[in-house]
């Protein structure tokens, strides 16, 4: 099932996409049932999937061959760090350069939404705990990065975090490490990898994360990101007003956002 957001009397409802249209599914994203049609897709306003999840977790370095485009050594066990949920932003929504950052890059990632409570898990079984998969961008101004000496603020500025178009479910998406990753800047492909080269699967993030936090219904794990990145290019590539990046996951679908100038 795809589970989008959308708007409806200047109400948010969750809806069921299929094929082109859409299907009411109520105002809880955890008891989404197919209701009435409501339209099709092209004609309503979607929102992210997930508005305010109680944490962001993002994983730094999980690629090979990012962690060599970056100059850095393989980790040897999964680097977290967190994005804010005011960076939050849904298809079609501008990715907004900050005048602070002349170095605002993009990062295709596959986030995984976890649907139920999750602490000490097995990573045998950790995938149980998974409500579903979506695209998401973890912007990040590289300046800002330098500067701090870690992640969190250069990460979180305002519209730094795009997710969608909508949420996979888990029962659609039994291996997520068999999924095509691109990102495209203006068309052009930036990033172009699976989700098969991740340093620490899917499975095993959860289950060291959910070792030390409880992970809750709603929170969203961003499982890092592959080579490609506009900073380990020869001339670097940055985000510039007027550009399109892209998101695109195989079984899950397509994330695009436009960038507008510094406020
Ligand atoms: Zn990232």
């Amino acid at each position: 099932m795809k589970v989008v957001c959308y708007r409806y009397a200047q109400t948010r409802r969750y809806g069921v996409v299929e094929d082109d249209d859409v299907f009411d599914g109520g105002t809880s994203i955890s008891a989404v049932t197919r209701g009435r049609r409501v339209g099709l897709l092209a004609d309503l306003h979607t929102f992210a999937p997930i508005i305010n999840p109680g944490k962001i977790i993002a994983v730094g370095l999980n690629y090979r061959k990012h962690a060599a485009e970056a100059g850095v050594e393989v980790p040897g066990q999964p680097i977290l760090f967190s994005k804010f949920s005011t960076a939050i932003v849904g298809p079609g929504a501008p990715i907004t350069l900050p005048e602070l950052s002349e170095e605002v890059d993009l990062e295709a990632e596959l986030a995984v939404v976890i649907g139920r409570e999750c602490r000490g898990v097995k990573s045998a079984e950790a995938l149980e705990y998974v409500f579903g998969y979506t695209c998401l961008n973890d912007v990040s101004a590289r300046d800002i990065q330098r500067l701090d000496g870690q992640w969190t603020r250069a990460k979180s500025f305002d519209s730094f975090c795009p997710i969608g178009p909508w949420i996979v479910t888990s029962d659609e998406i039994p291996d997520p490490q068999a999924l095509g990753i691109r990102s495209l800047l203006n068309g052009l492909v930036m990033q172009d990898a699976a989700t098969s080269s991740m340093v620490f699967s899917v499975a095993e993030l959860i289950a060291f994360a959910a070792e030390a936090i409880t992970l809750m219904p709603g929170d969203i794990i961003a499982t890092g990101t592959p080579d490609g990145v506009g900073v380990g290019r020869n001339p670097p590539v940055f985000l510039r007003p007027g550009d399109v990046v892209r998101v695109e996951i195989g079984g899950i679908g397509v994330l695009e956002n436009p960038v507008v100038g510094g406020v």
